[in-house]
């Protein structure tokens, strides 16, 4: 290992500075994880950009810059070692197997982005609709009912198809997630999942806007949910006189050329772009004059998807709420976000499910309607519910330990990567025993350590509360039983923080002791300060 000096490289993009980098070292094989102006200058939402890649939400390329670290650069020129190689392959074979299968059998009766496996095929999917018309528009406020018309759809197929040079997969993948993509008269850069529309609906444009916004906030390095709406609701505060246009010197006219115009406000920390560069959350508190009512759409201080939806989902609720990582990966999962209409296709549905860690699971799937006593937010019940959101959360804690792609476990129905076949990776793979108990223990353990983080830096129950308009119709008792219970279930106090027999009965001894020094837990467990 080796630390480098890399002044000569400073605000540079990060995917140009990966290609200097491969150059400089004459690497050509070299992978190179780097932020860009975004993540030097300390931007809450700036994001660390790896190849086909990128690891945005949280703002960790501002860590990153912080740190006073451009790019991390490895060539891997040793052998992978396995414990077994030849049952570690079998099991890769099966996965395989099962991906095919998979691909040529879509899950029927949900949308497309639903039916298969992988990160949302974004990238081959045309048609938007649903998205179009669901999601909101501007600073998550409007929906966009009837918008894709026949016309619309031709044009954004056209602009798709020309800007897209082809699909790729990350290293070995089978799947093809991502694509490179080359707006007239921009370089090329990697697109995959939702950054696809965030941009062009944000500022109430087209595709071709939000492909070429796009390849510029991806050389700055800027998280692709966060920033848009960052942009639109400063624009939004200017409409309501809460920013005066003094504060937008040069402001250009049409919307797309505002959007512009305040990526590189933000990023270069310019005027009012240096509080915007600290997201909505604390920029509206800056800002002030009401401007807080403006910055309706976070969760945990946090820019979430633009989702405004109607009756609350209890499921939803649980992994919206208490999601450690302020990621849509996480918060969606294994469990169908919806009933079938039918029963015949929910019984269909569980008769090849073979990744329930439970077979309990089915049944709740097969009695959730779509209507009446058994439908949303009582059905599933508080119970049901706690046990759903601690599979989907398991699963996705375990991908992120082993360094899988959610795509292929924890996010899609009917993955590939389940409990029941990650063991015997493990120990293929490591040579560790491991069996489903133990893995459900480590991920228990694991996830209880990240709470743990959050919980070191302040976060408490009072910051696990989706936008208050998140959906139309609330249930103020229903979502205080989810959480207690969910709470009481984890082994959490009221406050949402692990108690000392739970972080003790998990080797989590020296957790405790920091939490009693800190004054979070006192020694006899009882009381808590909420800071
Ligand atoms: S499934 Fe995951 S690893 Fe495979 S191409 Fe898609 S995002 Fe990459």
């Amino acid at each position: 290992m080796e630390i480098r000096d890399a002044t000569h490289l400073a605000g540079k993009g990060s995917i140009e500075v990966a290609g200097l980098i491969r150059e400089e070292l004459d690497e050509p094989k070299a992978q190179v994880a780097a932020i860009g102006l975004g993540g030097e200058n300390r931007i809450f939402y700036a994001s660390i950009e790896q190849g086909r890649s990128s690891a945005s939400r949280g703002g960790l390329g501002a860590v990153m810059g912080d740190k006073n670290v451009k790019a991390v650069v490895v060539r891997g020129t040793q052998d992978v070692n396995m414990a077994d190689p030849e049952k570690f392959i079998g099991l890769c074979n099966e996965v395989h197997e099962y991906i095919k299968f998979r691909n040529d059998n879509p899950i029927p009766g949900v949308m497309p982005i639903l039916a298969g496996l992988g990160s949302p095929q974004e990238m081959k999917v045309h048609d938007e609709k649903w998205h179009t018309e669901n999601f909101m528009w501007g600073n998550s406020r409007t929906r966009l009912k009837g918008f894709w018309t026949e016309e619309i759809a031709r044009e954004w197929t056209e602009t798709m198809e020309k800007a897209r040079t082809r699909l790729i997969s990350c290293f070995n993948c089978p799947m093809k997630c991502g694509a490179t993509i080359t707006p007239k008269g921009y370089p090329t850069y990697m697109m995959k999942c939702f950054t696809k529309l965030t941009y062009t609906m944000a500022a109430y444009s087209d595709l071709d806007f939000g492909l070429k916004i796009a390849q510029k906030a991806t050389e700055y390095g800027l998280d692709g949910f966060s920033a848009p709406q960052v942009m639109a609701f400063a624009l939004e505060l200017l409409e309501n006189g809460i920013l005066a246009e003094s504060d937008f010197p040069d402001l250009p006219e049409d919307n797309e050329g505002r959007f512009f115009y305040l990526l590189d406000m933000i990023v270069k920390r310019e005027g009012i772009g240096d509080v915007l560069a600290e997201g909505t959350y604390w920029a509206a508190k800056k800002i002030g004059k009401g401007a807080e009512d403006y910055a309706h759409n976070n969760i945990k201080k946090h820019e979430q998807l633009p989702l405004k939806l109607s009756m609350l989902n209890p499921i939803y609720f649980l992994m919206y709420s208490t999601g450690e990582k302020i990621n849509i990966t996480q918060i969606e999962g294994q469990f169908p976000q919806a009933p079938f209409p039918k029963k015949e296709h929910r019984i269909k549905f569980t008769e090849d499910w073979i990744q329930v860690p439970h077979e309990k699971f089915k049944q709740y799937f097969i009695d959730w309607e779509l209507r009446g006593e058994n439908s949303i937010p009582y059905y599933p019940t508080v119970e049901m519910t706690c046990d759903i959101v601690d599979w989907m959360e398991m699963m996705h804690y375990i991908d992120d330990a082993l360094g899988m792609c959610a795509g292929l476990s924890s996010f899609p129905l009917k993955p590939p990567y389940h409990i029941h076949n990650y063991p015997k990776f493990i120990t293929a793979g490591a040579g560790i025993e491991m069996d489903q108990e133990k893995l459900t223990l480590a991920a228990k353990r694991y996830r209880t350590l990240v709470r743990c983080v959050n919980i070191r830096c302040g976060m408490r129950r009072k910051d696990e509360a989706p936008p208050a308009n998140h959906w139309k119709k609330r249930f103020p008792e229903l979502e205080k039983e989810l959480l207690d219970s969910y709470y009481a279930m984890k082994g959490w106090n009221d406050d949402g923080i692990p108690t000392l027999d739970t972080l003790n009965e998990l080797e989590l001894d020296y957790v405790s002791a920091e939490f009693i020094a800190r004054g979070i837990l006192t020694a006899d467990d009882k009381a808590e300060t909420t800071a």
